[in-house]
């Protein structure tokens, strides 16, 4: 068929292994959930039918990545797939240098222990779990400068992902710059559906930092999706590449952080980029206390190899078109059959809007938590909360943080599902949707302190 884009978003690659997933009963999937204390990151994933709880780690990788794993030095020092990796970043993204991590929070750690003194103040559009936990713990404060349409999940904004540049001017005035080590810019917007920074905003907010002296550092998880919004749906645009897109996108910023678990198509590894020579040594020399060398960072050689070739893959544009396309199919679908999801449809997940399934249950009662159980009780399908359990808690008052959007992710794995998994997909949450007024809530009977989403458990109310 070509590149003709009047065909639909069909898949540049077809499948050689394949990996069989069990088919369970609904008697053995409620006694699943209830031993996992309701809370799907605590199922087994042998008991999970259609695995749609993250993005991240689960990619399919190809078989010029696989060959590439074949190509490991295992090293201790100067592997070459480090060099190579280093040089590809370079390439793609524009940052001078690299410093290897084990995933993306390492990254975070690092610089986050490097940027930031007690009091700071850590500006972002919108929260990460892991992003902002280790800001908190290096000391400093996170402040929301979103702009106000990403807490509304029916606002049809089309770069619901940018910084309100007023906000930022208002912080900027009220602590001062120097409180201010640097803005946190998430490329794209994980915590508000999946939703774009458009290049202008990026643009206008390198102007603005630029006057204070103030840093950009990108959360670049998902910048490459972040591209190809801009690709569809920003002018002057439709005409670049998503690889070229990206280097532009990129070149506003000071470095980034990021998890090669998503964008680049691996299953682990991340880095910090950083373009500040000072910084950088001080990264580099950190790296060694809590990742590894700094020609290894917690990486294996060959998933250094793999990932330098993931990334080579994930700025193609067909692939990108299939990918999102993927998303956009199965948020069409829920869309048609009038099920409530985040609008616009995000880059990497469907994300259903639980308070509008059960406006019958408080936010206390877990409604987001209450919505990802019914779904893997009604077939097996596992989301992920993104509500008031993954917002966690105020680390000075201890009360809930209670976020406007209690939300429930159906996260699409790149290259893993097909188009029939999708249906299935789609044909669960309207069920689900259709049974909305039997729900009750949950009960919080576990809570760990630290990012307890990933752990908490609970009981029917
Ligand atoms: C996954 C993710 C991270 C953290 O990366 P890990 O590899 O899971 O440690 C940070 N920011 C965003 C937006 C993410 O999605």
């Amino acid at each position: 068929m070509g590149r003709d884009s009047k065909r639909s978003w069909a898949e540049p690659w077809k499948v050689k292994v394949v990996e069989p997933i069990k088919m369970t009963t609904i008697e053995e999937r409620r006694r699943a959930l209830k031993e996992a204390g309701y809370n799907t990151f605590l199922l087994r994933s042998e008991d999970v039918y259609i695995d749609l709880l993250t993005d991240s780690g689960t990619n399919a990788m190809s078989d010029w990545q696989w060959a590439g794993m074949m190509m490991g030095d295992e090293a201790y020092a100067g592997s070459r797939n480090f060099y190579n990796l280093e040089s590809t970043i370079r390439e793609y993204y524009g940052f001078r240098h690299i410093v290897p991590t084990h995933q993306g929070r390492g990254a975070e750690h690092l610089l986050s222990q490097i940027m930031i003194k007690p009091g700071d103040v850590v500006p972002g559009n919108m929260y990460f779990t892991t992003t902002r936990l280790h800001q908190e713990l290096a000391g400093a404060t996170f402040v929301d400068v979103i702009v106000d349409e990403a807490h509304n999940p029916a606002d049809e904004s089309l770069f619901k992902g940018n910084v309100d540049l007023n906000k930022m001017e208002d912080l900027i005035a009220k602590v001062g710059a120097k409180k201010i080590p640097y803005v946190c810019l998430a490329a794209t917007v994980n915590m508000a559906g999946g939703q774009p920074v458009s290049m202008a905003n990026a643009r206008a907010l390198r102007d603005l930092t630029a006057k204070h002296g103030i840093k950009i550092m990108m959360d670049a998880t998902r910048a490459v999706e972040n591209a190809y919004f801009i690709q569809q749906r920003e002018a002057g645009y439709a005409n670049k590449s998503v690889r070229e897109i990206l280097k532009e996108f990129c070149s506003y910023t000071d470095g980034c952080t990021m998890s090669g678990k998503k964008d680049p198509l691996v299953n682990i590894g991340g880095w910090l980029a950083i373009n500040d020579e000072t910084i950088f040594e001080e990264a580099r020399n950190l790296v060694v206390v809590y990742e590894g060398l700094h020609t290894y960072g917690g990486m294996a050689g060959r998933d250094m190899e793999a990932m330098a070739r993931g990334i080579v893959e994930s700025v193609q544009d067909d692939h990108m078109r299939a990918r999102v396309g993927q998303v956009e199919y199965l948020g069409n679908k829920l869309i048609d059959a009038d099920v409530p999801i985040v609008r616009p449809i995000g880059g990497h997940a469907v994300y259903l809007d639980a308070r509008a399934f059960y406006p019958q249950l408080t936010q206390d009662q877990f409604p987001a938590q209450t919505l990802a159980a019914a779904l893997y009780e009604d077939s097996g399908v596992r989301a992920m909360e993104r509500g008031i359990v993954s917002a966690g808690r105020d680390p000075k008052t201890g009360k809930h943080h209670y976020p406007k959007l209690e939300l429930v992710r159906l996260t699409i794995p790149r290259r893993v599902y097909t188009q029939a998994h999708m249906d299935v997909t789609a044909e669960s949450v309207i069920e689900v949707y259709e049974n909305r007024k039997k729900a009750t809530g949950l009960k919080m009977i576990y809570e760990p302190k630290y990012l307890r989403f990933f752990q908490a458990r609970f009981e029917v109310l």
